[in-house]
């Protein structure tokens, strides 16, 4: 198997949603998931129960294609669980899209949600399988439901926590039967998941955006190593069961960079905020002379908008996206990508035309976006283009969950600086560095590195990685 194939089978980044005792459950989740498209846009799906029996629907497309007023008034009961679906590769195949649901005659009924990727999960469908699990499905979800139905745990909440306890990687993951909603955060907290309060109903949801929007407020991030356990029937309060060994906390970097939504607060830190913060920090740490500071639309805006205002200069809408073409990263060529990019973006002439202009970006990864922005922009007429990545170079692959591509496609980790300033045509390039990131973050000192996954930076994974992925070990990925 080469590289490739091992990288496509990897990638998997989501959302998750999840609400308990509410008579309009069905309804909140589909406004949920709607504020969580941003996380996935290949499929959609919803368990509904009133603790006799679930009712599910699931299917490609975006929310509001794959729900409508008739399917969700069927999604009867006050608890539900839904989820967003992203993937690149070809595994855009429905038996994947989630929540999984499963029939099982000591568990009954079963249904998981997660966000994130298992390091282990190959390894552990091999140990399955030889113990006579069938597969339905190549999502890394199917292996968390055998582990919970194969053991051999008098209650769900000890054949749960067994099954955890297996488990390398990032995950935050809900599961639903009948009498229980469990929710589950992964030992370093590598993906977001955030508790809120409806009235009297517990909400769950990888980002709190999707609160604001049903009204919900927040409570608290699930912790690393956390599993909460809510009855459906009411009989007792939340319980929290710590479920594994406290380790680093590590959040995902790049949730702040660029994956969250701005108006999400991860860990009480608004994503928005600490957008503006990098492009503060980046002007400090690279600052340049210039007529106009222009962001790439939408997600480097707010660090377009620090930046600008750190260094005096006007921030100006410089490139223009048409809203109705999806994320370049979703077309599964390059040939196709570096299309999108075309069909996505236009340069706003007047605005730039004589101008020394600063680009600012939130990330630099296979380099396809910035050579196309500074042509586009000396096409308009720019005298000068600066270009500035809100975060450090990536260069190494992330195994957590965010498509941030096999490492030969890596740009940064082929290339330096100064070779990527050429390939991409620009007058100048910088990057933010490691510690400007940690520091415009601004998360409390929890360790040297504030809690942040930065291993896409760095090389350094929160996890064991060499042991599962043995390309890694080999150095043909990492
Ligand atoms: P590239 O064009 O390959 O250099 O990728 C960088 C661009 O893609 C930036 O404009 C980012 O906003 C965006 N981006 C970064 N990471 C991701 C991701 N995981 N999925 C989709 N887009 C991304
Ligand atoms: Fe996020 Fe990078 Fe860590 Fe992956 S490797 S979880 S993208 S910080």
């Amino acid at each position: 198997m080469g590289d490739e194939s091992v990288f496509d089978e990897l990638k998997e980044e989501c959302g998750v949603f999840g609400i308990i005792g509410h008579p309009d459950a069905a309804r909140l989740t589909y406004y949920g998931l709607h504020a969580l498209q941003h996380r996935g846009q290949e499929s959609a799906g919803m368990v509904a129960t009133g603790g006799t029996g679930f009712r599910y629907h699931r299917s490609m497309g975006l929310v509001h294609e794959v729900f409508n007023g008739e399917i969700l008034k069927g999604l009867v009961g006050d608890t539900a669980i839904g989820h967003v679906r992203y993937s690149t590769s070809g595994e855009s195949l429905l038996t994947n899209a989630q929540p999984l649901v499963f029939h099982h005659g000591a568990v009954g009924q079963l249904a998981l949600a997660t966000n994130g990727n298992l390091i282990n999960a190959d390894r552990l469908k091999k140990e399955l399988e030889s113990r006579g699990a069938v597969f339905h499905t190549t999502s890394d979800t199917e292996v968390i439901a055998h582990l919970i139905v194969q053991s051999g745990a008098s209650c769900l909440e000890e054949a749960v926590i067994e099954a955890l306890n297996q488990l390398v990687g990032a995950y935050a993951l809900l599961i639903l039967t009948n009498d229980q909603l469990l929710v589950a955060q992964d030992p370093h907290g590598l993906r977001p998941l955030s508790m809120g309060m409806l009235g009297d109903s517990y909400v769950f949801s990888s980002e709190t955006c999707a609160f604001d929007v049903i009204g919900a407020e927040p409570l608290r991030t699930v912790e690393p190593g956390e599993l909460l356990i809510l009855d459906l029937k009411g009989k007792e309060e939340l319980r929290s069961l710590p479920f594994a060994e406290p380790a680093p906390r590590a959040v995902c970097s790049f949730e702040y960079i660029y994956f969250a939504r701005p108006d999400s607060d991860i860990d009480g830190i608004n994503v928005h905020a600490a957008r503006k913060r990098l492009g503060g920090e980046l002007y400090r740490e690279a600052p340049v002379e210039a007529d106009v500071v222009t962001g790439v639309p939408d997600s480097s805006t707010s660090a377009a908008i620090g930046f600008a205002e750190a260094a005096g200069i006007p921030y100006e809408l410089g490139l223009i996206k048409n809203r109705y073409v999806a994320r370049t990263f979703i077309q599964p060529s390059q040939h196709l990508r570096e299309q999108g990019v075309k069909m996505k973006l236009s340069a706003v002439r007047k605005v730039v035309e004589g101008k020394r202009v600063v680009i600012i970006d939130d990330s630099l990864v296979r380099g396809t976006t910035s050579r196309r922005i500074v042509r586009m922009l000396k096409e308009a007429g720019a005298r000068e283009v600066h270009v500035r990545i809100s975060s450090p170079p990536v260069r190494h692959s992330c195994f957590y969950g965010i498509d941030t591509s096999d490492r030969t496609q890596l740009i940064a980790a082929q290339h330096s600086v100064e070779e990527i300033r050429e390939i991409i045509g620009a007058d100048s390039l910088s990057f933010l560095s490691e510690e400007g990131l940690i520091r415009a973050v601004g998360r409390t000192p929890e360790q040297g590195n504030c809690g942040h996954c930065l291993a896409c930076f760095n090389g350094k994974y929160p996890t064991a990685i060499e042991e599962e992925l043995p390309q890694v070990a080999e150095g043909k990925s990492r």
